[in-house]
C-alpha cells in the first residue's frame, strides 16, 4: 500500500515518520513547501508539488492539518485524483459535521473517508503511542489498520463518520480540566514555598496524578512553555465542544472557563505556546 502524508506539523512530521520506518510512505505535501522537501529528501520519498498530484499517486492518505476549514480545502484538492477505493484518513481534531461534509465530498469518487482524531501529544506521535478513535465504515476501518497501526497504539473503532471526532472532543473536555486543575495546584505549591521538582516527581505518582501533571508541569517548574499542544489549537477544539454541547442546550463550565483562560492567553501574545502556559494565570492569582 502506498501512503502519503499531508501536513508536517508538530504531530504530522512524526507521524510521517513512523509510517516511513513501516514501509508505507510514498509522497508528502505541506502547505510550506520546504518541510516536505526536506523531509522526503531525508526519507527518500516523492514531494510532490501539488496535492492532485499526491492523490493520483498513492492509495491512501493521512492527513494532520489544524482546523475544520483547512480539512475541507485538502480533502477538495484531494478528491479530484485519488482513484476510486482510496482512503483518506484524517487525523487533525475538528468537529464530527465537518468529517461528515469530508466523506460526502469525497463519496461520489468511491474514496472512503476516515475521521481518526489522535490523543497523545507529540511524544504519543514520536512514539506511536497514540490513541486513535476512528469513525467511518467498518470495511474501511478494516483496510486502514495497517496504517493506523503505524502511527498508534489504541486504536479504537466508534461507528459511523463523525463517531471519531466525538469521542476526540470528550477526550478535549478532560484535558480542559485536567490542565487546569494541574496549572491551579503548581501555582498553589509555588505560592507554599514548596521544591516544585519534587512536588513533580512525588505527585507524579500519586493518586492526582495524570499524564498532564508528569509531562508537563515541568514545563511550570522551568517557566518555558514549548508546543507541545498550543493554546490555539486547544481553543479550536473547545470550541468545537462548545458548539457540541451547544446542540443539546447545554453551556457546560469546564469549556467556558477554559476558553476564557485561552482567550486571555491569546490576547497576551501567548496562543503559540504549550496549554501548560495557563500556569501564567494561575500564578498571577498569588501576586495580587
Ligand atoms: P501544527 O500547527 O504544528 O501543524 C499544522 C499543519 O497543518 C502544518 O503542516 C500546516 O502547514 C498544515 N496546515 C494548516 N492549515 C492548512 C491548510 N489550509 N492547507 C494545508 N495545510 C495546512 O499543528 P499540530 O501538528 O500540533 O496539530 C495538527 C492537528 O492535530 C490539529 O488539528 C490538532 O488539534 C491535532 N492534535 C494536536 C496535538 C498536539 O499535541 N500538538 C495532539 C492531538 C491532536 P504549514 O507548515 O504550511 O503551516
Amino acid at each position: 500500500m502506498r501512503v502519503g502524508f499531508v501536513g508536517l506539523g508538530a504531530m504530522g512530521m512524526h507521524m510521517a515518520r513512523n509510517l516511513h520506518r513501516a514501509g508505507l510512505l510514498a509522497a508528502v505535501w505541506n502547505r510550506t513547501p520546504e518541510k516536505a522537501r526536506t523531509l522526503a529528501a531525508e526519507l527518500n520519498v516523492q514531494a510532490p508539488v501539488t496535492l492532485e498530484a499526491l492523490g493520483a499517486s498513492v492509495d491512501a492518505v493521512v492527513t494532520c492539518v489544524s482546523a475544520d476549514s483547512d480539512v475541507l480545502e485538502v480533502v477538495k484538492e484531494l478528491a479530484k485524483s485519488l482513484k476510486p477505493g482510496a482512503i483518506v484518513i484524517d487525523s487533525s481534531t475538528v468537529g464530527a459535521e465537518t468529517a461528515r461534509k469530508a466523506a460526502e465530498a469525497l463519496h461520489p469518487r468511491n474514496v472512503e473517508f476516515l475521521d481518526c482524531p489522535v490523543s497523545g501529544g507529540t511524544e504519543g506521535a514520536r512514539d506511536a503511542t497514540l490513541a486513535i478513535m476512528v469513525g467511518g465504515s467498518e470495511q474501511a476501518f478494516e483496510g486502514a489498520r495497517p496504517i493506523l497501526a503505524a502511527m498508534g497504539k489504541t486504536i479504537t473503532y466508534f461507528g459511523p463518520t463523525g463517531s471519531g471526532q466525538a469521542a476526540k472532543a470528550t477526550n478535549q473536555i478532560m484535558c480542559a480540566g485536567i490542565i487546569e486543575a494541574v496549572s491551579e495546584a503548581m501555582a498553589f505549591a509555588r505560592a507554599q514555598g514548596l521544591p516544585l521538582d519534587k512536588i513533580v516527581d512525588t505527585l507524579g505518582k500519586g493518586a492526582g496524578s495524570s499524564w498532564y501533571f508528569v509531562h508537563r508541569a515541568p514545563n511550570m517548574v522551568r517557566g518555558t512553555y514549548p508546543a507541545g499542544f498550543r493554546v490555539r489549537l486547544h481553543e479550536k477544539d473547545l470550541t468545537i465542544c462548545r458548539d457540541m454541547a451547544a446542540r443539546f442546550g447545554v453551556t457546560l463550565p469546564v469549556v467556558e472557563r477554559m476558553l476564557d483562560e485561552y482567550a486571555e492567553l491569546i490576547a497576551r501574545g501567548y496562543g503559540d505556546e504549550d496549554i501548560s502556559a495557563t500556569f501564567r494565570l494561575k500564578s498571577e492569582l498569588f501576586e495580587k
